[in-house]
């Protein structure tokens, strides 16, 4: 279990949480809707290491993470650009948190071999970051991700940048391999259909506090969610 408990941020006066409490079961999915501006980033990047928070508390199995230094979490934060060594091949790109791991050549081979046939990457292992389309690039930051079998993801609109279809089959190829991993993540979107589709359950980012929704029914029934506005809007073309 995932518990952030009473977690508060202030940037320069404007709070951003403000005493923000959670609890996400293991292998669940939570999508976290917002507008922009909400904080979601400022959360993920708390929980990865990358911003400290004010004061509030956030553990793992019972294990305070904010005392751990960002490598020894176990959580990966993956945002909208895939951060890819320019210099080294798909291949060491993913085999890259191995090797710092230590791990011999041998197994190092047989990981990215099953990883890169998973991700649909087999034919690219030899190519450069520049060499790869956008979608392709973020295979490759989610297979550097999950090789190292991390606790939890943190995705921040992870396929915002992508064209409509590349992000359509993300989603797709995130949801069979969240299932077959058995990950725990947190999902950051401002799209509704996303949010939807891509979470066990759906939370809404407001006024430095988090929303959970029991169910996505709930979700969808609740005014404020915005999701009778979207299913309005698409009732008007009677498709
Ligand atoms: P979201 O991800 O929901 O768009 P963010 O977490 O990025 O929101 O930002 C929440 C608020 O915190 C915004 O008003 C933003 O300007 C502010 N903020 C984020 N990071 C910093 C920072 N490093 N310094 C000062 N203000 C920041």
């Amino acid at each position: 279990m995932i518990v952030l408990d009473n977690l508060h941020k202030v940037y320069d006066g404007e709070t951003v949480l403000n005493g923000l409490s959670l609890e996400v079961p293991e292998q669940l999915t939570l999508s976290i809707l917002g507008k922009s501006g909400s904080g979601k980033s400022t959360l993920l990047k708390i929980m990865a290491g990358l911003e400290s928070a004010d004061s509030g508390s956030f553990s793992v199995h019972g294990e305070d993470m904010l005392s751990l230094v960002p490598q020894k979490r176990g959580v990966v934060y993956l945002s909208q650009e895939p951060l890819l060594f320019p210099h080294l091949s798909v291949f060491e790109n993913l085999a890259y948190g191995l090797k710092i791991r230590k791990q011999d050549k041998a197994a190092i081979q047989k990981d990215v071999e099953v990883m890169a046939d998973k991700l649909g990457l087999s034919e690219h292992l030899m190519k450069g970051p520049h060499q790869l389309s956008g979608g392709q690039k973020q295979r490759v930051s989610f297979g550097r991700a999950l090789i190292i079998n991390p606790n939890i993801l943190l995705l921040d609109e992870p396929f915002g940048s992508l064209d409509t279809q590349t992000r359509a089959e993300m989603q797709s190829l995130f949801n069979s391999i969240r299932k077959e991993f058995s990950i725990t993540a947190l999902f950051v979107t401002h799209d509704l259909k996303e949010a939807l589709l891509m979470g066990d359950r759906v939370a809404m980012m407001q006024d430095g506090n988090l929303q959970v929704f029991s169910s996505v029914e709930a979700f969808i029934n609740d005014p404020g969610s915005g999701a009778a506005d979207e299913i309005k809007f698409w009732k008007q073309f009677n498709l």
